[in-house]
């Protein structure tokens, strides 16, 4: 390519009006919510990167999708077609539409977990470990040493340590119904997984006898950093890598918030007939009848059509290079961050910009807020708020205090991008007259959707 300016390969076909803030108003709003940007309206945020996830932009053709779909309660076609659309990927037997990622993980954990039981995986994302922990089972963390390094420079830092899997496995024989594997790695930075380690832990888990299970939500993603990055792939069509990746695997869980583009839904699909009929018996009891599961018939063709738009070529590569495009002009700027930069995010390193502000003092919260403060830009505290609290109701550091700035697919343009820099520059020039929290008042559980803070 002649040209080094990414171009988002889409042209605007709809849009949805940004109101402009002033500074005052945003730190009105920030003080009425607790100084906690979940209770935040959106309407006052106007660059929003909490999340990625139910937040990107579907094209023309997942709208016309949509007038598509058919609603009947049984045997709607528009399961057929959401099916065939998961299977041309993920060639799994079983394919069980629900209506979010967590759903399906509550569902398989149902049958698979139960107390005396330990689940494995490189790193569980958050409801994975909860829908775990809730059935009585342990979920356990073995993504490799770099993984947990936010300086190392591996290229595939969220692989599993095959070696302690093999260990674990040994050690718990008997007692490991399933383990997982996350692609990419979310909790630990959007950092993907080799092709050769899935396949590493594929021969680990057959020579054990223990099914494997991909956590697929960010597959394309992870699929494309093969591609750029693991030696001999450089030639192949993603979808292909993507197939791969699903022959190494007995099943998988699913958001479809994430890389097929919707707004909601996700599946569990698995090729064991006894599993599938325990996980559909499930599905009825919480989610609907199998071939909607908690979607509306319109919501599995939309699914349908993101699933191919988001193996194009051009799609990922766009995707990929503009979040290290916010990743780089960071780290120019002397910003902390996270490296390699992720897929879906860019990771600021609260605890080493703000290093006057104690962990128990949240660093991480301070550099949302001033972030939100100073441009409107709504990121997440990925660190001593949202891990602190212990079960013992005592609190402690986080291994990291990050903010994550997460980037919706195919939402923002590059100008957005350059302000949100502008930004956080501005707030790092002003590093030093940030200031700690304290929480005010928390819930029992997941503090930090509701927590309230006041500034020190
Ligand atoms: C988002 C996510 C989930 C949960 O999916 P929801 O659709 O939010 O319920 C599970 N695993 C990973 C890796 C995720 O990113």
């Amino acid at each position: 390519m002649p040209f080094r300016t990414i171009i988002e390969p889409f042209r605007i076909h709809s849009v949805a009006p940004l109101r402009m803030t002033t500074e005052a108003q945003r730190r009105n709003a920030v003080q009425a919510a607790g100084f906690n940007l979940f209770s935040l309206h959106s309407d006052d945020v106007m660059i929003d990167l909490l999340t990625d996830s139910g937040t990107g932009a579907m094209s023309r053709d997942q709208w016309a999708a949509i007038q598509h779909g058919d609603e009947s309660y049984a045997g709607s076609p528009s399961y057929e077609i959401f099916r065939d659309a998961v299977q041309s990927l993920f060639p799994f037997k079983h394919v069980i539409p629900t209506h979010q990622g967590r759903a399906a993980e509550k569902i398989i954990f149902t049958v698979l977990g139960g107390s005396g039981r330990s689940i494995p995986s490189n790193t569980h994302f958050d409801t994975t470990r909860a829908n775990i922990e809730y059935t009585g089972a342990a979920a356990v963390d073995l993504v490799i040493a770099e993984g947990r390094d936010p300086a190392s420079l591996h290229p595939f830092k969220g692989n599993m340590d095959t070696a302690a899997l093999d260990a674990f496995l040994a050690a718990n024989r008997g007692a490991v119904p399933a383990v997982f594997i996350t692609i990419t790695n979310n909790s630990g930075g959007g950092q993907p997984v080799s092709l050769a380690n899935l396949r590493e832990t594929r021969a680990v888990c057959q020579r054990h006898g223990v099914p494997l299970f991909l956590d697929a939500c960010r597959f394309a993603e992870n699929a494309w950093f093969i591609r750029e990055r693991e030696p001999g792939q450089q030639e192949r069509n993603v979808a292909d890598i993507v197939r791969d990746m699903a022959s190494l695997a007995d099943g998988m869980t699913m958001s479809a918030k994430k890389d097929p583009m919707g707004n909601i839904g996700g599946w569990l699909a698995v090729n064991d007939d006894a599993l599938a009929e325990q996980c559909r018996n499930l599905l009825i009891l919480t989610e609907g009848f199998p071939t909607y599961g908690g979607l509306a018939g319109r919501d599995l063709e939309a699914l349908a059509q993101g699933l191919k738009e988001v193996v194009d070529h051009d799609y990922l590569r766009y995707r990929i290079r503009s979040t290290a495009y916010l990743g780089d002009a960071l780290l120019k700027s002397g910003i902390p961050v996270v490296q390699p930069i992720g897929g879906h995010a860019v990771y600021l390193d609260a605890r080493s910009l703000l290093k006057h502000i104690a962990p128990l003092q949240y660093p991480g919260q301070a550099l949302a807020v001033a972030l939100y403060e100073a441009g409107g830009v709504r990121g997440c505290e990925i660190g001593t708020v949202m891990f602190g609290r212990q079960a013992d109701g005592s609190e402690k550091a986080a291994t990291l205090d990050l903010v994550r700035l997460a980037i919706p697919r195919r939402t923002y343009t590059q100008s957005h991008i350059d302000y949100v820099i502008e930004v956080c520059q501005q707030v790092a020039a002003q590093a030093q007259s940030l200031r700690g929290y304290r929480i005010v008042s928390e819930p029992k559980q997941l503090r930090h959707f509701t927590a309230t803070f006041e500034p020190l």
